[in-house]
């Protein structure tokens, strides 16, 4: 009898212990800040934070970053006389706004950004 609750036990205490690190470990992962995790997405939106108000994309939805990606955006236009200073859809900054905006997704834009959908305005 001593032997047998010896050994009942034994497999209780394992099974509350391996059962105690797979619940601790499933509370680390899931405690995890969304800024934590380490995607570069994260990184961009940090970064962009601190450093650089035009590419702070802190409060820009993932599926809106998506779809500038989606669209070639760049912060830099390599094709001199086309950025997003002179495009149709570029929306210049308001007067307490250091960057301009883009109709076409959400976020901000460097007045010398360029994407696929740049359109010449017309008057
Ligand atoms: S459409 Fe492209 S080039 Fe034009 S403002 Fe938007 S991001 Fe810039």
């Amino acid at each position: 009898m001593g032997i047998k609750n010896n050994s009942r036990r034994n497999f209780i205490n394992k099974c509350f212990s391996s059962g105690g690190l797979f619940i601790g470990g499933m509370l680390l992962i899931n405690c995890r800040g969304k800024n934590e995790s380490p995607g570069d997405e994260s990184e961009t939106k940090i970064q962009g934070n601190l450093k650089d108000p035009c590419n702070d994309l802190t409060d820009v939805s993932d599926g809106e970053i998506k779809k500038r990606e989606s669209l070639g955006y760049v912060k830099q236009s390599a094709v001199p006389i086309s950025s997003c200073g002179n495009c149709a859809l570029y929306i210049p900054p308001k007067s307490n706004e250091k960057c301009g905006r883009c109709i076409l997704f959400k976020g901000p834009v460097y007045v010398e950004g360029h994407c696929i959908q740049w359109a010449a305005i017309t008057t």
